[in-house]
């Protein structure tokens, strides 16, 4: 099926797609990869009069780390985080996360941004940001506004950017000098949405947990942060009685439906088993 009729923009710069985004509101959709947008427009779940394709704009495609964060551009692809070297040394849950997203093809157009910005519950990016507690900028005409990761994720589909605004970049904090972290997927062959995904994050000083991270994929209506899972290993040293313990508050925190991946109670198992995996993996490949 072919998209129904839009008005295409392709602004130059910044200000002129926040112009445009302005002026159109909720009639005006951002084009970023496109991987997600497009095949929505084909099959006319979506259909947007006005397009505003940013991928013209500059400056949008770096990664860096600065004022003691990792600072992710809105242009930037799954693929240059997936080669990008701090993130590699310095982001392990983001590292881990990274070839797991779709296929090559789908890597090399999709956005971390766009991903977050599409709120998918099966979105993997969007557990990995709340593990590590991180944050979307978003800019318009009036001023930036800093939205943490867990007041960003709305509902399904669903963020809390407002029609005028762009996501510029996303944050995520300093992991500090100890730390540790992966992401695991289960997923029903490879380049498919996760039935259950887990994202963990641990920092750590001379053996104590100091901060943990724990977000959880496709088990509820938006990404999942296991605040309850988080708080139990805080304080205490990494243990097979505290892992379980805070998989099984992990596995609570989950709200899985059961559908073609999985029943819910097959996939609420499966966070208890991730979660203890990823914290056991993580505790054994710390980063010091
Ligand atoms: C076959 C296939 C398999 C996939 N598998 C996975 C998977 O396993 N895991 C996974 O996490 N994802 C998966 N995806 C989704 C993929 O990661 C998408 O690329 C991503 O969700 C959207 O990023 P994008 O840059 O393509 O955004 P687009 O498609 O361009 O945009 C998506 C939405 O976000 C908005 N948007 C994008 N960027 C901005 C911005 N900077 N500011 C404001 N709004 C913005 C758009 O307006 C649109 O509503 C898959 C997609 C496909 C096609």
């Amino acid at each position: 099926m072919f998209p129904s009729q839009f008005t295409y923009h392709a602004p130059a710069t910044l200000g002129e797609a926040l112009a445009l985004l302005a002026e159109h509101g909720d009639d005006a959709k951002v084009l970023a990869g496109g991987q997600s947008l497009i095949p929505l427009m084909k099959l006319r779940f979506a259909a947007p009069p006005i397009i505003v394709d940013i991928n013209r704009i500059p400056g949008l495609d770096t990664i860096a780390e600065e004022g003691g964060s990792l600072r992710v551009g809105a242009l930037v692809r799954n693929r240059a985080i997936e080669r990008s070297d701090v993130i590699t040394s310095r982001y392990p849950t983001m590292a881990a996360a990274a070839p797991m997203i779709s296929d090559p093809v789908v890597r090399n157009q999709g956005t971390f941004v766009g991903s977050l910005c599409h709120a998918d519950p099966q979105g993997d990016w969007g557990s990995v940001m709340l593990a590590l507690d991180g944050s979307v900028v978003a800019r318009s005409v009036a001023g930036e506004r800093v939205i943490p990761i867990g007041e960003f994720l709305d509902g399904p589909f669903t963020s809390t950017l407002r029609a005028d605004e762009l996501a510029v970049e996303a944050r995520v904090p300093d992991p500090g000098s100890e730390f540790a972290g992966t992401y695991l997927k289960l997923e029903r062959k490879v380049g498919d949405f996760a039935t259950v995904g887990v994202a963990v994050f641990l920092a750590t000083s001379g053996g104590t947990v100091t901060k943990a991270g724990i977000g959880l994929t496709g088990v509820g209506a938006t990404n999942i942060k296991a605040t309850a899972a988080e708080q139990a290993l805080v304080g205490g040293t990494v243990s097979d009685a505290l892992i379980e313990e805070a998989a099984r508050l992990a596995a609570e925190a989950a709200d899985p439906r059961t559908d073609i991946r999985g029943s819910a109670d097959y996939k609420r198992d499966v966070v208890r088993v991730y979660v203890a995996r990823g914290l056991r993996a993580a505790a054994a490949t710390p980063v010091a």
